[in-house]
């Protein structure tokens, strides 16, 4: 397990929807935003429960109008997942998604600066013990209303060194901000500090980490679509998470935000800042021994086995007898593929040789056995029975040595299927 930053702990919640703590140790959650209207009720709560089923631990929606923070009280009371309101410049809409029932409110320093207001704001939360997430964009850290200022802040950014004067105005407001919350005795906090940038990404979050201890929610804003996304988000994120900084993540994408929950989920995954649900898939990237349409297979078995397992289950799918068995050796569920054929074991245990059309079924009916006798007590994950015996690569796979010794003879072997 990685070390973890040491921060307040921050509950968000209710009985009916469970309670998520954010930092003081408890596991990085996962969180994601509604892409639709929120004052269209009944796609928002279907979008929600999208959100919820792929995994998301928390759910922000947006409440520009105040049609939308009028349909939170029944939003609320058809999901079951916490729910944060997305507040800027209208202070009032976080007083009314507070009345509403909403379980967490993110101000935007950049846009609700108003001592009074949000003073207010703060007053209400402290009421109902509702938490806020003071989000600092890079966006919107400039003073966009107050020209001279502007200049004067654009000025300094861009004088010397981008990341170095962007990260002190970040710093500094943030801290002006908190002073605000400080003077009502506030501290149900949680901060994120986003950019578009990966690396001022990095020193923000690192230079917030150092001087207050309140509990990370990370992010990159504006990252994009997926295909590209995914790197500018990951690199970043998993950086500081590696590092032990970060309590709760959004990654958000030009796309369906379930892809956010997917690939936030997958990244702490492979951090071992989560436990794994579902099956974990290795797959080899083929090359020219190939001789089954490994692609198509990997696609296949990805989809089937998040319907049906449920346990962290490793599945290899190996294109040949080359690389298979040094990489099936630590999965629970193997296959290796030959010549339109391929050989499955469970735990080392060779069970099956079957042609290509039936490796996907045959191979989803050994991991949902294998499903079963976990649960049953009858077997254990990550337990290997016996060591991985490659298959005789010409009379089982009919493939593999054949080729090999094909490629050393100009004699072509016969084929022996
Ligand atoms: S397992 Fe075989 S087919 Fe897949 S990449 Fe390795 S050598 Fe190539």
């Amino acid at each position: 397990m990685l070390p973890r930053r040491k921060t307040r702990a921050v509950t968000l919640g209710d009985d009916r929807v469970g309670r998520i703590t954010i930092g003081g140790g408890a596991p990085v959650s996962v969180q994601s935003m509604t892409s639709g209207y929120t004052h269209d009720i009944d796609a928002c709560v279907a979008e929600i429960q999208k959100l919820s089923t792929a995994g998301a631990d928390i759910v922000r929606v947006a409440v520009p109008e105040k049609k939308d923070t009028a349909a939170l009280r029944e939003i609320i009371a058809r999901v079951n997942v916490p729910i944060v309101a997305d507040v800027h410049f209208h202070f009032q809409r976080a007083l009314e998604a507070i009345d509403a029932g909403v379980h967490k409110i993110r101000l935007n320093p950049g846009n609700i600066s108003d001592r009074a207001q949000v003073k207010e704001v703060i007053q209400a939360c402290k009421a109902r013990r509702i938490p806020i997430r003071i989000g600092v964009n890079e966006g919107s850290i400039v003073e966009r209303r107050d020209k001279q200022k502007r200049l004067k802040e654009l000025g300094g950014v861009f004088s010397n060194q981008k990341h170095g004067h962007f990260l002190a105005i970040m710093v500094t407001k943030l801290e002006e901000y908190l002073e605000i919350f400080h003077e009502e005795d506030f501290h149900d906090i949680v901060i994120s500090a986003k950019s578009i940038d990966p690396l001022l990404v990095i020193d923000a979050y690192k230079a917030i980490s150092e001087r207050f201890d309140y509990p990370l929610h990370l992010g990159v804003t504006h990252a994009g679509p997926r295909e590209t996304g995914t790197i500018r988000s990951v690199v970043p994120l998993g950086h500081l998470l590696a590092d032990g900084i970060g309590d709760s993540i959004r990654i958000s994408y030009a796309s369906d935000p379930v892809y956010e929950v997917q690939d936030g989920l997958e990244m702490l995954y492979c951090l071992g800042l989560r436990t794994r649900v579902g099956a974990e898939l290795i797959a080899c990237p083929t090359c020219g021994r190939i001789q089954v349409d490994l692609y198509k297979l990997v696609q296949d078995v990805r989809r089937e086995l998040a319907k049906d397992i449920h346990l962290p289950i490793k599945v290899a799918v190996m294109g040949c007898v080359v690389n298979g068995p040094g990489e099936c050796e630590g999965a629970d569920i193997a296959i290796f593929a030959g010549d339109r054929r391929g050989i499955i074991y469970v735990q080392g245990e060779k069970v099956a040789n079957v042609p290509e059309e039936n490796i996907l079924e045959a191979l989803l009916n050994e991991c949902r056995a294998f499903q079963a006798k976990v649960q049953d007590g009858q077997a254990k994950l990550g337990e290997k029975k016996v060591d991985v015996l490659p298959p005789d690569p010409i009379g089982e796979l009919g493939s593999g040595w054949e080729k090999i010794q094909r490629g050393k003879s100009s004699v072509p072997l016969p084929v022996t299927r």
